[in-house]
């Protein structure tokens, strides 16, 4: 017997998320903060994962961590929330609560590549509706789509991975109003946009809101979190594994939560230095830059394969988009010393 012979066909055609090593590499392919904690932090942060019980099973749902999240992300009142492993457990959970046979996952295209995977995962019938040329987004033309579709799951990167590109709130909103289905709005990148539909929750009865802390500064703890009306989280709440938020994980984020102006002054250099890192990339002769409200840039060169190739031998590491995404590249914002050496390199491949 084989794996063939028993794997279901569209999963023997998917290739397992690629994430290349990075040993050694100035790495700027995952969008993570550069920064690391200040030292002081560190050992505070020790303290505190030194006193949790790791014999114990984390709490399945822990109300503090839950009450703090709410209170500095200002969550509307009556609102839910649901942790997950990452957001990328509040997606799979997401589309596992709403596969029935035959239903539709729908989201612009390009974007972030686990929707259409989680949705084949599950059964769902992913429908990419395409960007266009500028990866500016037709509402117009998705909202025609949705009518011949009738998704059950519509998926919004605002702002959106790979491009960057933050649509503009009354065109996201058009589409929350005509959706026969329930909208995530995914709010990855929150912190470089400066724009959220967090305020607007009450105002639609199919919007639910994920977001993750990952890109702020806090990948390593794998903790993302979905806010939405209760009778909608309450349905989602069932499809989570009843540990998927390691107690670990738990104590560091209440720890950080307490601590997050040091985070979102991070994100305030970040989004600072993209302005300057954009402006040199676009300099460089041949390259076009893509306005991005993120903390990555995406650019198009004359060959992607080949730029890429030669940062990596140079020791930089980003991602290449070729040729799903024709001759981009996306470099996330590092620190200044690592956006210098991305730009010396990148001039070299060029
Ligand atoms: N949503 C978007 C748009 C992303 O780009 C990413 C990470 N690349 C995620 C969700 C998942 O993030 P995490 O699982 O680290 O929370």
């Amino acid at each position: 017997m084989k794996p063939e012979d028993l794997v279901r066909p569209e999963i023997l055609a998917l290739k397992a998320y690629p994430v290349p090593a990075a040993e050694g590499m100035v790495k700027l392919d995952a969008m993570e903060n550069p920064y690391t904690l200040p030292e002081e932090l560190r050992r505070e942060l020790a303290a505190v994962l030194a006193r949790v019980d790791v014999n114990r099973y984390p709490t399945p749902t822990p109300q503090k961590l839950i009450d703090a999240l709410a209170r500095r992300m200002n969550v509307p009142r009556g609102m839910r929330l649901l942790l997950g492993n990452g957001s990328d457990e509040l997606i799979q959970i997401a589309i596992t609560a709403l596969a029935r046979p035959g239903a539709v996952a729908m989201y612009p295209a390009p974007t972030f590549v686990m929707y259409q995977m989680s949705a084949t995962f599950a059964g769902m019938k992913p429908v990419a509706v395409p960007l266009r040329e500028d990866f500016s987004f037709d509402a117009d033309a998705f909202i025609a789509r949705m009518k011949a579709e009738k998704p059950a799951l519509v998926f919004i990167a605002y702002p959106n991975n790979p491009t960057g590109v933050l649509y503009p709130e009354e065109d996201v909103a058009k589409v929350i109003r005509a959706c026969p289905g329930l909208v995530v709005v995914d709010e990855a990148y929150h912190a470089f946009a400066g724009k959220s539909f967090m305020p607007r929750l009450p105002e639609f009865s199919n919007l639910i809101i994920i977001r993750t802390v990952s890109k702020l500064g806090l990948a390593g703890i794998r903790l993302g979190y979905m806010v939405g009306r209760p009778e909608w989280v309450e349905q989602f709440d069932k499809v989570r594994p009843p540990y998927n938020v390691s107690g670990l994980t738990q104590a560091a984020a209440l720890f950080m939560l307490d601590k997050l102006e040091v985070l979102e002054a991070q994100a305030a250099r970040i989004r600072a230095d993209r302005a300057g890192l954009g402006t040199a990339l676009a300099a460089l002769k041949g390259v076009t830059v893509f306005p991005s409200e993120a903390n990555f840039i995406l650019v198009r060169v004359p060959d992607a394969d080949a730029a890429f190739q030669s940062l990596k031998e140079q020791k930089v590491l980003i991602k290449n988009l070729h040729p799903g995404l024709r001759n981009c590249l996306r470099v996330t914002v590092g620190t200044p010393d690592e956006n210098r050496i991305l730009l010396t390199a990148l001039r070299e491949a060029l």
